[in-house]
């Protein structure tokens, strides 16, 4: 249902003619995006179309580039690529996005979790790790985080933008996923682009955001901004890299969407189809598990997650239990940096795919299972 809201995507631009646009979009050229394009992803991520450079249909490779580019050649010009050090740590909010974690793993980086409070992470805990030079980054999903739904407050988004690392080329790496993904009122988190330019830190954070769950998953566009030194840096290394991205599905979705208040008309027709299914979840577990020990969970007003803490010692279990009764969860212990969930506690839950009917029979099947799972836990913790 999600994916027909935007059926118009498909038929926007079907001829030359409907191809006209500022550039020639059909040719090579325009490495930065068609200006569209880059106003239509600036309205989204709250920068000016100047500070961005407009991707391929994938904000997470536009992460992996990132960090694969400060590996070979350094986050800007210059830079010690991180490569050449002994060692690179990443500061990781939990719980959080796996596929942040995947990138880590996979270029050798020691992470370090963060505990996520409602305010976003533990900044206090954050400047105690950011003393060390080794520590280069930090993931952060400011809205609606993955997953556990929460908005990092003000002040923390002051807090991060005034940060002073140990190592000078520390980076932010900020993915507003979920920028224009509210369920219920429009939430707004301070821009941080803006405030870090404000505390004197114009190229510490580089912002990611796509529209792969605003159009198409996977055949969406996605879009990086950065501080002028930092972008020009990733223009000059991504001129190596490619000729220019798919700019005819730059120029759909300009057509489609038009601006951020076409974004945000079309945003309110997911949150209609969304809310119900979110409200499914909510009312489930509340009945089951309210004032029980058994699990607790948060409640967001928007993005794609609900995150559930059952009773200590049985995520794992819970998700086996939910796979031998035919529903594939994701995987206990995803949510964690190494896939350890130190407690063994934290389940993600994405209940946006499922129809609303067969969701409330997966939330029915889930309440057993927690219940099932937290009995034989505490059986086997009183020794019975
Ligand atoms: N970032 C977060 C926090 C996500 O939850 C997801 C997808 O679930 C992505 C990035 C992937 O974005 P993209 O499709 O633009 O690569």
């Amino acid at each position: 249902d999600q994916l027909d809201l935007s059926e118009g995507l498909l038929s926007c631009v079907s001829s030359s003619e409907a191809c006209k646009a500022s550039a020639e979009p059909r040719n090579y050229g325009l490495m930065d995006g068609l200006p569209e394009a880059k106003a239509l992803m600036a309205g989204i991520m709250e920068v000016s179309p100047e500070e961005l450079v407009v991707g391929g249909n994938s904000s997470l490779n536009l992460m992996f580039d990132a960090v694969s580019r400060a590996f070979t050649h350094g986050v800007t010009e210059g830079a010690t690529p991180w490569g050449k050090l002994a060692c690179v740590k990443f500061l990781c909010p939990v719980p959080g996005y796996d596929r942040h974690f995947s990138i880590c793993e996979h270029f050798g980086i020691e992470m370090l979790p963060v505990p996520l409070t409602a305010d976003g992470p533990d900044m206090a805990e954050v400047a105690r790790l950011a003393a060390d030079p080794a520590v280069k980054g930090m993931w952060c999903v400011p809205k609606y985080s993955n997953p556990d739904g929460g908005c990092y407050s003000d002040a923390t988004v002051r807090t991060i933008a005034a940060l002073t690392p140990a190592a000078q080329d520390f980076r932010v790496f900020w993915d507003n996923a979920y920028a224009v993904h509210d369920l219920y009122e429009p939430v707004s988190v301070l821009p941080i682009g803006a405030a870090a330019k404000q505390a004197g830190h114009p190229e510490l954070v580089l912002q990611f955001a796509s529209t792969s769950k605003v159009t198409f998953p996977g055949g969406g566009i996605s879009a990086v901004a950065a501080g002028p030194e930092t972008l020009n840096w990733i223009k000059k290394c991504m001129f190596f890299q490619t000729i220019g991205h798919d700019k005819v599905n730059q120029l759909r979705h300009v057509r489609f969407l038009q601006d951020i208040d076409g974004v945000r008309a079309h945003m309110r027709r997911h949150a209609d189809l969304l809310r119900p299914k979110f409200e499914a979840v909510q009312t489930a577990l509340a009945q089951s598990f309210e004032g029980t020990g058994f699990a607790s969970w948060t409640s967001p007003r928007g993005g794609y997650f609900v995150s559930l803490d059952v009773y200590p010692g049985c995520a794992a279990r819970v998700v086996g239990l939910m796979k031998d009764a035919g529903v594939l969860m994701t995987g206990a212990g995803a949510t964690w940096p190494y896939k350890k969930d130190p407690k063994d506690q934290n389940i993600r839950i994405a209940p946006t795919c499922p129809p609303v009917a067969e969701l409330v029979t997966a939330m029915e099947l889930l309440v057993l299972c927690v219940k099932l799972a937290v009995c034989e836990k505490r059986l086997e913790e009183l020794g019975a």
